[in-house]
């Protein structure tokens, strides 16, 4: 028994039928074949998915009826034929077994006269019998691959790729695929280091030569250097897709996936929007922070080990570093800087270095599409304000309290100050999104340096260990929501005075994903969250038209003033010192190193 020779084996194929598909189908009944029910020719896409994932799926969708494919990646065609009867009945009294039958005599007179020589893609066969009521818009169907009966091919011996061709024969190999037409690719032959579409050599092997070709089939499982994080990223784009077949049609994925996400702060609230973030399928994420992981760290910091709370490892590094370890097709960078501050002098010898910092910074968010603001304290979110709002970027503004968060995006440079809110009949106000306000409107004073004579208990506000995770999903949640609406940074936000729970938005005042509120409130207290808007203040010490405009035309020596004396950006905005917003405190994680000192 044990010496057995295994034998090939080949997956049950499942089919998923995208909601696209009946749209056409219904169309085509309608406007050209009416009564008329012969067979019609369509395709569809087959996703050769890990085997960890249990079924193989054969996907159609509106596409399937054009009369050449469209190229996917990593998609395998098949070709396939619908049998769309006029009636339930016809439907219910067909005889399957005899239409598989017929179908596979068709098969195999194809296979005998060579046409499928010319389409190897056609060995990928399916066909679907099924009949619309389009009045009801029901659909009721039945899918059908017929496969040669007893098929048996032994393996003789099974070997890598890699262990029977050498490194320049394996790039000829992937070189000459890419150049394959989209239907020889699923079948080829490789002989003499060369591939060759079936239709050229077939009739060259005999018995006697063949041992010198290949037989090869297409397999993306195994695609690229590295299989299992191949597999792996193949994988969680699947999650995804599955979101998108069964919910949410309209979302826009490679939207999420191709975002370029700048996390300013990799402590509590870095870590859980980098796992929110990847959890919707994002690839590009770079941390920010000078800090190092300390023994306190890895309980509330979900990238964060005690292996390397014990190698002191830079916060910024270790948070890429354990990305890549969950997502390897990740691409995590990281950046150690502490963020220039208003209130927090520089000396002359330091100038330099805050300069060269300020630079980095600037070049990070301009090569980035999202900020999220995630840092220890109020006045080290000024700076990456200014300039987020200066490069048009999507800004998402995270701030902990106790036991409560506020998490707020931000409008964008516009230059006409307009500051229109309008109301509708419902008493829903709409502020537009580019006129939205940041996290220092509320303020009437400029930050300061909030670590003055302070003592560490003073210094260090404890939350709720709940709070950073809450407040991180639904961050990434409002970002990912941006990123779907039509109007993307411009959605504009809608808000209502008074009780929240009876606000009613209409289809057009949401994204695919729903509202895009301008700010959300939570409190744990009692577990509720408001969606308060506010526009821009026009005196705003981060976002004002004065503000940009003195950085625009003075640069770095305005951002130099205002980090030597706070009081610059009061005069320079005429703040006056009134009032000083205390829901939320500054929020500084405890690190060891405090205890110490
Ligand atoms: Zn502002």
């Amino acid at each position: 028994m044990g010496s057995e020779k295994p034998l090939l084996q080949f997956v049950p194929v499942s089919s998923f039928v995208q909601p696209s598909f009946w749209n056409k189908l219904s169309e085509l009944k309608i406007n050209v074949d009416r009564l008329n029910d012969h067979e019609r020719e369509i395709c569809g896409f087959f996703s050769n998915i890990p085997s960890t994932w249990t079924t193989h799926i054969l996907e159609v969708d509106s596409t399937s009826f054009n009369s050449s494919f469209n190229a996917q990646n990593n998609c395998v065609p098949f070709h396939g034929k619908i049998f769309n009867k006029n009636t339930i009945e016809q439907f219910k009294d067909c005889d399957k077994t005899e239409l598989i039958n017929k179908e596979g005599r068709r098969f195999l007179d194809d296979l005998k006269s060579g046409k499928i020589l010319e389409k190897p893609s056609m060995l990928n066969f399916f066909f679907i019998l099924s009949f619309s009521d389009l009045k009801k818009y029901h659909f009721y169907y039945w899918f059908a691959f017929p496969v040669p009966h007893n098929l048996q091919i032994i393996l003789n011996e099974v070997s890598l790729i890699s262990d029977r061709l050498s490194e320049s024969q394996l790039s000829t190999l992937t070189e000459d695929y890419l150049q394959l037409n989209f239907y020889q690719k699923p079948y080829f032959l490789f002989h003499e280091n060369k591939i060759h579409t079936l239709q050229s050599k077939l009739l060259e092997i005999s018995e006697k030569n063949y041992g010198e070709y290949y037989f090869a089939f297409a397999d993306y499982v195994n695609v690229g250097k590295h299989p299992k994080s191949q597999l792996c990223e193949e994988s969680v784009d699947l999650n995804l897709k599955l979101m998108k077949w069964r919910l949410l049609p309209d979302i826009d994925l490679d939207k999420i996936k191709n975002v370029k996400c700048l996390l300013l702060g990799a402590g509590t609230l870095g870590c859980s929007v980098a796992r929110n973030l990847i959890g919707w399928g994002v690839r590009n994420i770079t941390f920010v922070d000078n800090a190092t992981v300390s023994y306190s760290n890895p309980i509330r910091q979900h990238l964060f080990n005690y292996e390397d709370a014990v190698n002191n490892k830079l916060k910024a590094q270790a948070a890429a570093d354990n990305l890549r370890k969950i997502f390897p097709a990740i691409n995590s960078q990281s950046h150690q800087f502490t963020i220039p501050m208003p209130g927090h002098n520089v000396s002359e010898n330091t100038t330099d270095l805050v300069k060269k910092t300020v630079e980095e910074l600037k070049q990070l968010i301009q090569n980035h599409d999202m900020i999220f603001l995630l840092t220890d304290s109020r006045e080290s979110r000024w700076l990456p304000t200014l300039l987020g709002i200066f490069f048009n970027k999507i800004i998402i503004n995270v701030a902990l309290g106790f036991d409560t968060y506020l998490i707020m995006r931000y409008g964008r440079q516009t230059g006409d100050g307009d500051q229109s809110v309008e109301s509708d009949a419902t008493g829903l106000h709409k502020i537009p999104g580019t006129e939205l306000g940041c996290y220092f409107c509320n303020d009437v004073t400029a930050p300061g340096n909030s670590l003055k004579d302070r003592t560490l208990d003073q210094q260090c506000t404890v939350t709720r260990p709940g709070v950073s995770s809450v407040a991180g999903a639904l961050a990434v949640e409002l970002a990912v929501s941006i990123t779907q609406h039509e109007e993307g940074i411009n959605a504009p936000a809608f808000y209502k005075i008074g009780p929240q729970s009876n606000i009613n938005f209409s289809e057009e005042q949401a994204g695919i994903l729903g509202i895009i509120p301008h700010s959300i409130r939570g409190f744990l207290s009692n577990f509720t969250h408001v969606l308060p808007a506010t526009p821009k203040y026009n005196q705003c010490i981060a976002c004002s038209n004065i503000v940009l405009e003195e950085y625009r035309n003075k640069g770095f020596e305005f951002l130099l003033q205002s980090f030597n004396s706070s009081k610059h950006l009061e005069n320079l905005t005429g703040l006056s010192l009134l009032f000083v917003d205390s829901n939320y405190v500054d929020v500084l994680e405890i690190g060891d190193e405090d205890w110490e000192s």
